[in-house]
């Protein structure tokens, strides 16, 4: 995990009014440092060549409006562009921002909530601690691929953290998949869960049909695809 500290005065103005929004980044076209803002062809954003913008989304995982800074959290994986560039960028290098894009309402008024996902997951599972009442139950389970991927959520006195490991040769998501299925979740929990898209379609199944959750409590999020 990289964090890329985005600054300048075009974020005067931004605001993340919930936990787990969304922010769109415009990367420069591989191989080049220049940002070119692509424009809107009435189906789809293109660069004046007619190639696609590298454009990919993340959680604002915290801005600081005195100083105009907005850091995001941008997991390292094998084969990825935005990757890449967080793994190459210089202080200076330029980057576009769009959004930010609606979150999760956390219900004041719920007692207990159940928090998983993977690398991706964490920046949106940390601000989710950091806002859910003090007075909450809240059960977490993250996958990761490397024990040292485990980062140190902010501290909550009600959170059981588990962590999870993923097999070396496992497809993304099969031990959360695993691990939320054992998990106790009773009726009226609050659930988020966001993660590898394919591995949510189990998820998703297991809430419903073996928890018996209802539709308005829970939220599950593909953040990203295998293979796509
Ligand atoms: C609302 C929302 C919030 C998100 N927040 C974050 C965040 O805070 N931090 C974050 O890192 N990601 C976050 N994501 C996920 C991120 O957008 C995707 O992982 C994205 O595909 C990364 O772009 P990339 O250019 O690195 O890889 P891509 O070019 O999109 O993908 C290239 C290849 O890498 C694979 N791939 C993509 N992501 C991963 C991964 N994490 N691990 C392993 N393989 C992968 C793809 O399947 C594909 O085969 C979020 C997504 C959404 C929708």
């Amino acid at each position: 995990m990289v964090r890329a500290a985005l600054t300048g005065p075009e974020l005067t103005g931004f605001a993340t009014p919930e936990p787990a929004a969304s922010v769109r980044l415009l990367l420069p076209s591989t191989g080049t440092s220049d940002l070119v803002v692509p424009e809107w062809n009435g189906n789809e954003f293109l660069l004046p060549d007619g190639k696609r913008p590298i454009i990919r989304t993340f959680t604002p995982r915290r801005f600081d409006p005195d100083v105009l800074e907005l850091d995001v959290d941008i997991v390292l994986h094998e084969g990825g562009a935005a990757s890449a560039w967080a793994q190459a960028a210089e202080p200076g290098d330029p980057v576009a921002v769009s959004g930010p894009g609606r979150g999760y309402r956390i219900d004041p008024a719920a007692r207990s909530f159940f928090l998983a996902g993977d690398e991706t997951a964490m920046p949106a599972i940390g601000q989710l601690l950091e806002e859910i009442d003090a007075a909450a139950s809240v059960g977490v389970i993250i996958e990761v691929g490397d024990p040292a991927a485990r980062l140190d959520l902010p501290a909550h006195p009600g959170a059981q953290i588990e962590w999870v490991q993923r097999a070396a040769d496992g497809l993304p998501g099969t031990a959360l998949v695993e691990a939320v299925a054992s998990a106790t979740i009773e009726p009226g929990t609050k659930v988020w869960v966001a993660g590898e898209a394919g591995s949510l379609v189990a998820i998703r199944r297991h809430l419903f049909d073996e928890f018996g959750l209802g539709r308005a409590d829970v939220t599950v999020r593909g953040y990203w695809k295998h293979g796509r």
